[in-house]
């Protein structure tokens, strides 16, 4: 493992309060780090309902989740925050000096003075095929959500794509140009939701013999070590076949899990965190919730409040890491601010 990196704050969630906690940090003179397990910024907004509007923003009368992280992404430009995309934050420790020490499911690990927990509803993750033995084969036989096929040795290889979506779709299609054996897209009906156009695609190389179509469903897999061999599936009339795999690559979706948060040994009331609504500081001293992740009494689970919630965490965390009263400014005024924004 290489050396932690260090910053001011971590900020664990890229969803729209996260994102806003980075621009009040910004405010406040501190560098943030900001680590998301999805692989783009925005969380319940981008993943969710990124095409549909969102009426109640200040200032905004209408934008669509995507337009709103394009916003907030614009707004902590200036920041310059070090992003950490498609890594989930598995470990937090307290360290003897009173830092916190992060460690993410792809190795990075971060020393922060602080830590915001922006976790929403929890982190994205791709739903898990339920196939005993499956696990151990993950990152050499099996992929979730694989984001580069090129990336994965699929040469020469007897590739399944396994969905329904045009995620699905556009992988099976894409892992034609990595030179495969064969390429065998399995849905549990023959019936797949994407753009016409795509499915258009799909049936021109269904037609000529490029992909295989196959309505199934997994029950037991065959392997040796972490090489995947086989697959055995059950057809849509309840009879079983034996399917030669021996990369397979999975789009079941995906869905937020509240995951590792849990076992940082804070107290979680019915999944959140308990915070001081002056502060948003949780329990534990150098650890914020803001956004969905916290509950106070009249807490509602909208963006809006997460914005202030941010602002509020922003002003106790730089209190907290200077031990001296921060005094309020004015963007519209401060020359203070608006040197740190690059605007004076
Ligand atoms: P999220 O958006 O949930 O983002 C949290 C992020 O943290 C996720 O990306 C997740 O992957 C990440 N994460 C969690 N744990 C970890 C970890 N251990 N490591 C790494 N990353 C982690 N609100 C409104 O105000 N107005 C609306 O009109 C509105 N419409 C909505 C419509 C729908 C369909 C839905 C589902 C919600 C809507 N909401 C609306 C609610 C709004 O989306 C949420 O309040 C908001 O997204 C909360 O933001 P957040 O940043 O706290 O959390």
């Amino acid at each position: 493992c290489s050396a932690p990196l260090s910053t001011d704050v971590a900020v664990i969630g890229a969803g729209p309060v996260g994102m806003f906690q980075v621009f009040q940090l910004g405010l406040q003179g501190l560098r943030s780090h900001l680590i998301d397990a999805l692989p783009h910024l925005g969380g319940q907004c981008a993943e969710l309902y990124p095409d549909k509007p969102i009426y109640d923003i200040p200032g905004i009368p209408v934008c669509t989740g995507a337009e709103l992280v394009q916003r907030l992404r614009q707004q902590m430009a200036p920041f310059a925050p070090t992003l950490h995309l498609g890594q989930q934050v598995q470990t937090l420790v307290q360290e003897d000096d009173g830092q916190w020490l992060l460690g993410t499911a792809t190795g990075t690990t971060l020393r922060a003075k602080a830590v915001v927990i922006a976790a929403g509803v929890g982190s994205f993750v791709p739903k898990a095929v339920k196939v005993d033995g499956i696990d151990a084969l993950v990152g050499h036989s099996v992929h979730y959500h694989p984001a580069d096929l090129a990336r994965l040795p699929l040469r020469g290889q007897q590739v399944l794509v396994h969905g329904g979506d045009e995620l699905a779709v556009q992988a099976a299609i894409d892992a034609l140009a990595q030179a495969p054996a064969s390429v065998t897209l399995m849905h549990r009906r023959e019936v797949f939701s994407a753009p016409e156009a795509l499915l258009a695609q799909l049936q021109s190389h269904q037609a000529a013999g490029r992909i295989r179509v196959l309505a199934a469903q997994p029950l037991a897999l065959q392997a040796d070590g972490t090489a995947l061999q086989a697959l055995d599936v059950s057809l849509p009339d309840g009879s079983p076949h034996s399917l030669p795999v021996q990369q397979w690559l999975v789009f079941q979706g995906i869905s937020p899990k509240l995951g590792p948060v849990a076992d940082w040994g804070l107290e979680l009331v019915k999944k959140q965190l308990p915070v001081d609504t002056g502060t948003f500081v949780t329990e534990a001293p150098g650890i914020y919730a803001v956004g969905d992740i916290n509950h106070y009494p009249g807490k509602r689970k909208l963006i809006v409040c997460g914005f202030h919630e941010a602002t509020l965490a922003a002003f106790s965390i730089a209190e907290y890491l200077t031990d001296k009263p921060v005094l309020l400014q004015y963007t519209t005024s401060s020359s203070h601010l608006q040197n740190l924004l690059g605007v004076a």
